[in-house]
Order: C-alpha cells, then sequence, then structure tokens
C-alpha cells in the first residue's frame, strides 16, 4: 500500500508546534512538505499547556534569544492564521523583601529591556486584580504573548496547508523514520529529508539516541477556572517563578528567596509547583503548573496539587479562586541541563526535541535552525 505517490522534499514527523515549526520553515522555503501525526488531530504538548509565549525571565543565553525570535513569528502567524492573542505581557508581583531583590537585580540585566519595575501603588492602578497586602514590588513585562493552544496550533495546520500545499498525513504512525523511505502504518512515504519532532515519545522512533541524551518526562497538572469576573491585564506569575526561570533563577539574591519559599511553602517544592495564571477570551482562567519527573508519565492527578495551586491564586489576587471547570495532564520530554536536542541519526534525518517544557516559546526559532542546517 502506498499512501502518497508525490515525492517530498522534507517529511515530518509529529503535528505539534515543533513539527509545525519545522514544515513552517519549509514550506517558505518553497520546499514540498509532508507532515505525519499518528493521531486523529495533534493531542500533545502543543495543545494542553498555557499557551504563553514566555521570554519575561528566560535563561539569557540559551532560550531568551531563541523565545524573542519565536514571539515575532507568533505575531506574525497570529495575523495570517487568523489566531487570537489573548493577553499580552506580564506581571509578577513580589510578594517578600527577598523576591523584590530578584527583581531589582533583574531590572539592572540586559534581557529586562522594556520591562518595568513598579511600586505597589503604581502597579495597581494598572493591575488592580493584584493582592496589596505584603506586595513589595511589581515587574511589568510587555514582550510575552499568550495564545489558546487547542485552537492556535489546529489553525496554525490548516493555515499550512492551505496556503503552502503542506500535505497532512492524519492517523498516520511512523515506524522508520530513514530518507528517502519514511515507513508508516498506512504504507512508505517518499521525501528526500526526514526531520522527527516525537513530543515526549521517548520508545518509537531512535529510542537509543534519547536513552543516550539522558531524556526523561516531565508531567504538569493544569486546570481551567470559571471567569473571576475581571479581566486581567496580562498573564500573572508568583514569587515561586523567580526561582524556577533561569533569567531570574540564576540571580545570586534568587539563592535567598529559594531558602524563604522552602520555608515558607515546602510543599510547593515537593510538587515542582509555580504559578502562571492565564486568561481566555472567554473570561476563563488557565491556572498551574506541578512538574513531576521520571520515565513514565504521571496518570494520576493528586488533588493536592490542585489545592495549593488554588492557595497561591488567593495569595496572588487576594481573592477566592472561581470553580474549577476543567482538569488534564500533560507531559514533555525534559533533559537535566539541556534546552533542546537536535541530533542527526543519519545524513538525511534529524531527531528535534524539546528538552525544557519551553517549547510553545522556542519552536518556531527552533524549526529555522533545524531546515537552514538541513537545506544549507
Ligand atoms: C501542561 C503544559 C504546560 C506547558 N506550558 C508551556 C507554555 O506556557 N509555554 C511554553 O513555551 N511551553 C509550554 N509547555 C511545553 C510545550 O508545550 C512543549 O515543549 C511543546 O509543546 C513540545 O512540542 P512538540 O511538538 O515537541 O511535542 P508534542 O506537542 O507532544 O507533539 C509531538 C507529536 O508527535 C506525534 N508523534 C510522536 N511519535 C510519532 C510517530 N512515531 N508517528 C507519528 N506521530 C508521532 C505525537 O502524536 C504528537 O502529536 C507546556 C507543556 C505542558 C505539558
Amino acid at each position: 500500500m502506498t499512501i502518497s505517490r508525490a515525492t517530498f522534499d522534507l517529511a515530518v514527523v509529529g503535528a505539534g508546534i515543533l513539527g509545525l515549526s519545522c514544515a513552517l520553515a519549509a514550506a517558505r522555503r518553497n520546499l514540498k512538505v509532508v507532515v505525519i501525526e499518528r493521531s486523529p488531530l495533534a493531542q500533545g504538548a502543543s495543545v494542553r499547556n498555557f499557551g504563553l509565549i514566555s521570554v519575561t525571565g528566560q535563561d539569557p543565553d540559551t532560550i531568551w534569544p531563541l523565545a524573542r525570535r519565536t514571539r515575532d513569528v507568533w505575531e506574525e502567524m497570529a495575523a495570517k492564521a487568523g489566531i487570537a492573542i489573548l493577553q499580552r505581557g506580564v506581571w509578577i508581583p513580589a510578594q517578600r523583601l527577598e523576591s523584590a531583590a530578584v527583581l531589582e537585580a533583574f531590572i539592572r540585566t540586559e534581557t529586562a529591556e522594556g520591562c518595568e519595575l513598579l511600586s505597589a501603588a503604581a502597579a495597581l492602578s494598572r493591575c488592580p486584580e493584584l493582592q496589596t497586602r505584603g506586595l513589595q514590588a511589581v515587574l511589568w513585562s510587555p514582550h510575552d504573548l499568550r495564545v489558546e493552544s487547542r485552537a492556535a496550533i489546529p489553525a496554525l495546520a490548516s493555515w499550512l496547508a492551505r496556503e503552502h500545499g503542506v500535505t497532512f498525513l492524519w492517523e498516520t504512525a511512523v515506524r522508520e523514520a530513514d530518507a528517502p523511505v519514511v515507513q508508516t502504518s498506512r504504507g512508505p512515504v517518499a521525501a528526500g529529508m526526514v526531520v522527527v519532532c516525537p513530543g515526549d515519545d521517548l520508545e518509537t522512533l531512535f529510542p537509543e539516541q534519547i536513552k543516550a541524551a539522558g531524556i526523561s518526562r516531565c508531567t504538569l497538572q493544569m486546570l481551567r477556572l470559571e471567569s473571576p469576573g475581571f479581566v486581567l491585564p496580562g498573564t500573572l506569575m508568583s514569587d515561586l517563578s523567580l526561582v524556577r526561570y533561569g533569567g531570574f533563577a540564576e540571580l545570586p539574591e534568587a539563592a535567598i528567596l529559594r531558602r524563604r519559599l522552602l520555608q515558607d511553602q515546602p510543599e510547593y517544592f515537593q510538587h515542582g509547583i509555580h504559578l502562571l495564571v492565564a486568561q481566555g477570551g472567554d473570561g476563563r482562567l488557565v491556572v498551574g503548573d506541578s512538574h513531576h519527573y521520571g520515565a513514565a508519565p504521571v496518570v494520576f492527578s493528586e488533588e493536592r496539587v490542585a489545592e495549593l495551586l488554588l492557595e497561591e491564586y488567593r495569595a496572588v489576587t487576594g481573592r477566592p479562586a472561581p470553580a474549577i471547570r476543567e482538569r488534564w495532564m500533560g507531559t514533555y520530554a525534559v533533559a537535566q541541563g539541556r534546552t533542546v536536542l537536535i541530533e542527526a541519526p543519519a545524513a538525511r534525518t534529524r531527531l528535534v526535541m524539546v528538552t525544557s517544557g519551553i517549547g510553545a516559546s522556542t519552536g518556531f526559532a527552533i524549526g529555522e535552525q533545524v531546515i537552514t542546517d538541513l537545506f544549507a
């Protein structure tokens, strides 16, 4: 059986954000592209995430440059593919003197360009939803964007098919990904080059390379809450984010904050929780997340994680959390100390995995790098 008689310049395995990013970069070079996805629609991390295109506080050497380029491509694609940018910018209220010290150090760094460190009073006039008690200072950054991923990813795939003639083979699992013939569950596909973007599937394609790179999985718990009755003027974080994102966490001041948070909120560290509150067009809030690491994805959600997230929401907004309307789990590939894996298991094949849980914020830039390298 042959599912496509065409010969493609590039076959991309996986229709998550990384696969679509590679397809976009190749299509822009007028290459003939096929995307092969085992599910009827993308269902992996790319549609389960916050949809936060996160620039602020990202590691200045590794993630930040990728995130800035990726953010610009999201802006462009949003306009072209009809993807709504639902929020612009991030608010990080410092609830402790130690977190204010981290923000004061951050604002002096190069990556803080365009950000503002506001007094509590100045911040409240622009973001009145913040808890006032104990508020020391607030960082406002205009750089980050937020999309609703479960709408954005299908919209991007449809646009690639419509505008660039990218072929999508859904419900088609790839069993062998060696150019010039990709073996799939529905027959062979001919392609000059192959890029494999398998997300957190660590077992099907190139498992030896993935194991050798020390890649494992991270499971996250997420909540969608009823609309709180107000509009957040940006995505909200808390002190916990300042010991998580490298651009903050690597500052010397963050070590002092970490010690304080470990004393105040030890359970949050046990579950790898930091708070992100994003808002959709319908007013509902996406609230997360936790991080549990291991070879196998965690399949049972812990109610205590949801309780802790809602407590932190209360601490940051000073208001009770609205009712939970949806819960879900997500998993991504992770490797200690590595942002992205780009391997060449064969001359005309690339294996590409974001291993730092930040693929929505880095994918477009990584796709451009991979395609430039392959077709240079
Ligand atoms: C809960 C959660 C919140 C997150 N929040 C953010 C955020 O706000 N900002 C951010 O930047 N990042 C965030 N991330 C991380 C980000 O979502 C991931 O880094 C990114 O989606 C990875 O994209 P991907 O395309 O590599 O993987 P995926 O989206 O998992 O896609 C991989 C695809 O490959 C397919 N596939 C695998 N093997 C085969 C095969 N053999 N044949 C055919 N198809 C195959 C799978 O079915 C899947 O559709 C979050 C992740 C999670 C889970």
